[in-house]
């Protein structure tokens, strides 16, 4: 079977890894990291290890090898170059997504490279690492293609500045492959032996990542978050036990050449390595950038005079934004004339610290209140970037209670309020094609508390408005988010125990409200609480569901009932990002679930699965195959089938073939699992679930002719 050329600038991906410190520990571990090296296996001081980053992506690799139908029984991973954009932090998701970008042929007789490149962004939104893998295909060279440019890598004529000698432990590869290439080559001393290795052999990566670790011990100690580029070839196999030696070449600040040889042999098993790292310069420059600024933003804090406003305003000012603080200046309950002091105080504290602020003693709760805020940030400052919805007043009573007049200050301070002064300052960051709003909403809303019916129904009414907000500003460069602060303020003063109230100090608060409100903000519509150091995500998730009936017929309250379990599970919910997208869920949970129950996959037998291949093959994706597949199933339920695909058909027949083409032996139980999904066929055979006999090449027509 010929190479898939048309793979070339396909997507792949996302492929998705979660992971945490236990991860990157096992990581440490495998590549020989210890006591010497607690930082890398200690939780409480953890730092990553850099090449962590492409064992967390080998699925992508598997998946670019399947892409581009190379043979599987003939590929050997060539090269490796990974850019670091960010420090890899020591927990999260990571998500993969990448490209096949070069087919290059290098003759008939030594094969064909296969390049792909991969982006991986963290969970925390920052782009981590960009891989750029070469997959050298021995037996696929002579399809015409071009050759790989040359670039040559040229070590310098003098002995290397520094040498680090180890010696990987007999069982190094048993402990490596725990974190995720369990390729039987290395564990499977009979699998080895019929690859033509006396025994299993070290995973490449794993020698890499020992080569990683010596390089960042010689040029930038205790520091790999400094590592901005590793690049290497890997040249020849090895045997668990040998001692290895990496030589580096220091050429310039910053920049330098490895390579790793066998030191009983000389035998070069990783070669034309090339590390780059943060010169102190840049890192220097680095930390000054990092800082989140607001220098030339305008920023309106509404309810700054004292609390949580106040905080947010100092904190802005004091990196570089020009605020208006607004406050209307009225009692706790919002009843009062008003007055001048609280924000002309704050105004005066921003100066006095260098600052920019102007005041402003609006109230938010009127439609002109809102204008006049707005107008003052334009009028004292020429523009608007940043808006924070803060006021608030309280006015608890249960609900029977609860008179008009308290539902109605509350509700028109918190939403009203944020509809005034949004509204115009929403018109203006439209212009600009930029802006964040942040909405301030409350534990309150979230989950209730007693005697807050209508503070409940504002702050949770403020993040419906929020919802609907980050798509309107969406194509604006506009986001908006939410925020439920926990703070000793006048607001809380008599609800909290004063020994928490000493813990609750609004500034523990401002640090995500100044993200939120910065251009390194890159979300919205998200919902966050925070206080006392402790930051988290609230979510609004809908679950799987069920459907009950054929879609025509009502079904009774009391069949509701039967499946009330189906319906209240959040087992595998998701969130949604607008109204559409959560209809669209719905309407694929109707038309996923066919009138007549069509068995799940899941639950199928073997039997039942080759019963049902004619209706899974694919027939338009079968033009000129001429195949036998022939399965050996493995276990109590298992058995001999043969499948023979010709002419644009399929049959399936129990039995065996006389002269099968490609021969598949797996256990029932990983069969399954590979039919559902649950196995991937590249991982079954690299972990030996799947034995291949016969042309192998044909086995990978299987995943494109079969849809379950
Ligand atoms: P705070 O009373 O210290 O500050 C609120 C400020 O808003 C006051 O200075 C007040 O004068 C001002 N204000 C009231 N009505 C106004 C109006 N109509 N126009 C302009 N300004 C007005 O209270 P805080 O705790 O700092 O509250 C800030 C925000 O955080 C509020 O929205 C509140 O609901 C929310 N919040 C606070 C907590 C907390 O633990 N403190 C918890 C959840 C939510």
């Amino acid at each position: 079977m010929a190479l898939n050329l048309d793979s070339i600038g396909k997507k792949i991906g996302p492929v998705t890894k979660k992971y945490d410190w236990k991860d990157v520990v096992l990581y440490a571990l495998g590549v020989g990291a210890g006591f010497d090296d607690l930082d890398y296996c200690y939780e409480n001081r953890l730092k990553v290890i850099p090449s962590f980053s492409i064992g967390a992506v080998f699925e992508f690799l598997a998946e670019a090898a399947l892409n581009s139908e190379v043979d599987l029984s003939g590929i050997l991973h060539g090269e490796q170059d990974i850019i670091f954009h960010n420090p890899i932090p020591t927990e999260g998701t990571l998500s993969t997504e990448g490209t096949i970008t070069h087919i290059y042929d290098k003759g008939k007789e030594t094969g064909a490279l296969v390049v792909a490149e991969a982006d991986t962004n963290h969970s925390n939104g920052q782009k981590l690492f960009t891989n750029i893998f070469t997959l050298f295909c021995r037996r696929d060279g002579g399809f015409g293609g071009p050759d790989a440019p040359k670039e040559p890598v040229e070590f310098p004529g003098r002995l290397p500045d520094f040498e680090e000698e180890c010696v990987p432990l007999p069982d190094q590869p048993l402990i490596y492959r725990l974190t995720g290439d369990i390729f039987a080559l290395h564990v499977d001393p009979e699998f080895a032996k019929a690859s033509g290795f006396e025994k299993p052999i070290m995973h490449g990566l794993c020698t890499h990542g020992y080569a990683c670790r010596a390089v960042i011990k010689h040029l930038f100690p205790g520091q790999p978050e400094r590592m901005k580029r590793f690049r290497n070839r890997f040249s020849r196999s090895l045997y668990p036990g040998t001692p290895i030696k990496t030589q580096i070449w220091k050429v310039d600040e910053g920049y330098a050449l490895f390579r790793t040889i066998n030191a009983q042999t000389g035998d070069v098993v990783i070669d034309r390595g090339i590390v780059e790292w943060l010169t102190a310069a840049e890192m220097e420059q680095q930390s000054r950038k990092e800082k989140i600024r607001f220098d030339d933003r305008v920023a309106i804090v509404t309810g700054a005079g004292a609390g949580l406003g106040r905080i947010y305003s100092i904190e802005l000012a004091r990196r570089g934004a020009r605020v208006v603080v607004n406050d209307f200046g009225g009692n706790r309950d919002g009843a009062g004339e008003g007055s001048f002091g609280p924000a002309d105080k704050v105004v005066e504290e921003i100066r006095a610290m260098g600052g920019e602020a102007v005041a402003n003693y609006d109230s938010v709760a009127t439609s002109e209140g809102g204008r006049g805020i707005v107008n003052t940030a334009l009028e004292a400052f020429g523009r608007l970037d940043i808006l924070i919805n803060n006021a608030g007043i309280l006015r608890d009573r249960s609900l029977a209670k609860m008179e008009p007049e308290d539902w109605d200050a509350v509700m028109s301070v918190h939403l009203d309020g944020a509809y005034n002064v949004s509204r115009p300052a929403f018109s203006t960051m439209r212009e600009n094609r930029y802006g964040r709003i942040v909405v301030i909403t409350s534990a309150s809303g979230l989950n209730g508390n007693f005697g807050q019916t209508n503070y409940s129904a504002a702050k949770m009414a403020l993040i419906g408005f929020m919802n609907t907000l980050k798509l309107e500003g969406e194509k604006h460069g506009i986001k908006v988010n939410a925020l439920a602060p926990i703070a000793a303020t006048r607001l809380t003063e008599e609800l909290l125990p004063p020994d928490l109230s000493e813990k609750m100090k609004p500034d523990f608060v401002a640090p995500l409200v100044l993200l939120l409100c910065s251009e390194e903000c890159r979300v919205s519509g998200r919902v966050y609480s925070a206080g006392m150091g402790y930051y988290s995500r609230v979510g609004l998730v809908t679950g799987p569901g069920t459907v009950i009936g054929d879609g025509k017929q009502i079904p009774s309250p009391e069949l509701v009932e039967r499946h009330i379990n189906d319906i209240c599970s959040l087992a595998g919910a998701v969130e949604h990002f607008d109204a559409t997208t959560a209809l669209g869920a719905m309407l694929q949970a109707l038309t996923s679930k066919p009138e007549k129950a069509v068995q799940p996959v899941e639950s199928l037998t073997v039997k039942a699965v080759f019963g049902r291949m004619p209706g899974a093959f694919q027939k338009d994706r079968a033009s000129g195959v001429d195949v036998v597949f022939q399965y050996h199933i493995v276990g109590p339920a298992g058995g001999e089938w043969y499948v023979t695909i010709k002419g644009g058909t399929c049959e399936v027949k129990t039995g065996e073939h006389a002269q099968p083409t490609t021969t598949i032996m797996m256990s029932e139980e990983d069969f399954l699992n590979l039919i559902n999904g649950k196995l991937k066929a590249m991982q079954a055979y690299t972990s030996g679930k799947l034995k291949i006999q016969g042309d192998i090449m044909k086995s990978q027509l299987i995943e494109k002719l079969f849809k379950f």
